[in-house]
């Protein structure tokens, strides 16, 4: 979608720090980190929110997060690290192409509001 901020870091257009990248999936790290270490991994077909998710598209969802371990494990986040994703409104989603956060590199809190 031309005007989806992150089809346009998929496409090159927009810059990203890239962490990982293959033919399906992306992992680059976020603009505005709220953790020590802040990634983003994307599907790069645009699918809107995990609200999404069906079995038309959830091999790209288990490519994430078998990507996943491999990326935290090359930034050294060996203590652990939280994996969420925002859906619509209440979610307080703000860029609609799935997306899920890794945060870690320091102790989270243990709320999740
Ligand atoms: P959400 O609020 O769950 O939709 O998360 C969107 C995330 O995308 C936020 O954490 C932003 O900081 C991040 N973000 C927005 N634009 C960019 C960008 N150009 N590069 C990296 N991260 C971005």
């Amino acid at each position: 979608m031309s005007d989806c901020i992150f089809c346009q870091i998929v496409s090159g257009s927009i810059p990203s720090s890239k962490l990982y990248e293959d033919d399906q999936i992306l992992a680059f790290r976020d603009i505005n980190p709220q953790a020590v270490v802040h990634f983003i991994v994307i599907p790069k077909q645009h699918i809107d929110s995990a609200d999404r998710i069906d079995a038309s598209n959830s091999a790209v969802v288990a490519r994430i997060f078998e990507q996943i371990p491999q990326i935290c494990a090359q930034l050294g986040l060996r203590d652990g690290y939280r994996v969420l994703t925002n859906v619509g409104k209440h979610g307080a989603q703000s860029v609609k192409h799935l997306h899920f956060h890794v945060l870690g590199g320091e102790q989270l809190s243990e709320r999740l509001k």
